[in-house]
């Protein structure tokens, strides 16, 4: 069984997140979107709704399902038999700093493979963090948002 995590805070989930998760459906028995709970983070909202909104977004697609985790990524994936990790790559800047932490994770446990996937150019300039931006400057981001949740997200 191919299981692949797909780790993130997902504050909130975008459509380029989307993007990286469908695209990865063929590749894989089973893919988990994982939440990963950073106590030291603060996040704009809460987890239950972050993970309420990708359950909704992926609630016809069966192989995906989604879990939050503590701690580091690495050992979450030994703890569920996950042997990928996927993360999506928008630019040069992402590359090298997911190529640091694939090496790092590679040196902590060979057995999981990191799988880089890279955005197309139209979601490239889309992150979690220019939308809450957006958000909270009261401006419209509906265009970055899955559908299913543009209602939905009120802070
Ligand atoms: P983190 O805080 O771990 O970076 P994010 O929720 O911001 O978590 O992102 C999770 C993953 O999704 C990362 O691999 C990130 O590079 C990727 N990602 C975020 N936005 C996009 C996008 N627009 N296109 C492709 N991948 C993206």
């Amino acid at each position: 069984m191919k299981t692949a995590i797909f780790p993130g805070s997902f504050d909130p989930i975008t459509i380029g997140h989307v993007d990286i998760v469908k695209r990865s459906i063929p590749l894989f028995d089973r893919i988990i979107v994982a939440i990963g709970v950073n106590t030291q983070k603060k996040y704009l909202f809460d987890l239950e709704r972050r993970k309420a909104w990708i359950q909704e977004v992926f609630k016809d697609y069966p192989t995906v399902e989604v879990q939050s985790y503590n701690g580091l990524t690495i050992n979450y994936c030994k703890e569920i038999g996950a042997n990928y990790l996927l993360r999506g790559i928008r630019s040069a800047s992402d590359f090298e700093y997911e190529k640091t932490i694939a090496h790092l994770n590679h040196s902590m446990d060979a057995e999981v493979e990191t799988i880089l996937m890279l955005s197309p150019p139209e979601y490239s300039h889309i992150s979690s963090t220019i939308v809450r931006e957006i958000m909270l400057g009261g401006g419209d981001v509906s265009k970055f948002v899955p559908k299913e949740i543009v209602s939905k997200l009120k802070t």
